[in-house]
């Protein structure tokens, strides 16, 4: 089969030009990487796990009228999606107060926060994905106030959501990063959800234990990555089949 046209390759994925115009191929990689890719690694079987548990996420978000860009899931590692104008915004979500947060403001790591608060990363790797305020983000030009409204509205109704599909399984959903992508139809757009939402984007720890079931177990060396990912799979309900796709190592092995 041809090798599909690499459109770009991130930390964790790859995306390939989709079958029809306006879509695209999501490749989930096993890689990993933290602190602005000062740390890299390989968690042999993460991308099959995050491309499962992103579609699972992505679908019950669909089911309460949010609007998100995934289409459907392909194979194991591969999910199709729409293709978005990126906004170049990191949403990060945040119920319990940990990572940066507890850092800049000297919080106690798991301290609960008076409200869920939701913050604004621009994002820029040669930056190192600054904090930016809504005033920035209007004045630069990198969203509009009603797409920044839009935005907000969504990311508070993901969490309120999430807060709850997590409960239900003994997880307490600590914080989350989003991103969204503008959808144009003719001169309108909309915003619609983008990227994925996985334990690689989210904080989630076991309600009972506080024991971390996400990435800080990679950021910080606390080994048992993939069965943390294994266990939300799990109690979500939509562990894989035995086997972790690592046959399926490119868009060559679709279909
Ligand atoms: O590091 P920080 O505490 O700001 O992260 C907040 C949340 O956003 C965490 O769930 C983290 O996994 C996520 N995040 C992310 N990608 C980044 C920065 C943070 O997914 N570049």
């Amino acid at each position: 089969m041809a090798r599909r046209r690499q459109l770009y390759e991130g930390k964790a994925k790859i995306l390939f030009e989709g079958p029809e115009p306006g879509t695209i191929v999501q490749y989930f990689k096993d890689d990993a990487t933290a602190g602005n890719g000062a740390k890299s690694g390989v968690i042999t079987g993460k991308g099959v796990l995050n491309n499962r548990i992103s579609e699972h996420l992505m679908l019950r978000l669909q089911e309460i009228g949010i609007p998100t860009h995934f289409i459907r899931r392909i194979n194991m590692r591969e999910q199709l999606v729409k293709e978005v104008e990126i906004i170049p915004l990191e949403v990060v979500v945040r119920n319990i107060a940990a990572g940066s947060i507890a850092k800049r403001f000297n919080i106690e790591e798991g301290t609960r926060l008076p409200r869920a608060i939701v913050e604004f990363y621009y994002k820029n790797d040669a930056l190192g994905d600054p904090l930016v305020s809504e005033d920035h983000i209007i004045a630069f030009g990198w969203a509009c106030p009603h797409d920044l409204e839009e935005m907000t509205g969504h990311a508070m109704r993901v969490n309120d959501f999430l807060c709850g599909l997590f409960a239900g399984i003994g997880i307490q959903l600590v914080d989350f990063k989003l991103e969204f992508g503008r959808q144009w139809d003719g001169d309108d757009s909309h915003i619609v959800l983008a990227d994925e939402i996985s334990p690689d984007n989210c904080r989630l720890w076991d309600t009972h234990t506080s024991e971390k079931l996400d990435k800080d177990r990679f950021r910080r060396d606390m080994g048992s990555v993939k069965e943390a990912y294994q266990e939300v799979a799990r109690r979500l309900g939509i562990l894989p089949e035995e086997g972790n796709g690592s046959d399926l190592k490119g868009p060559e092995a679709v279909q």
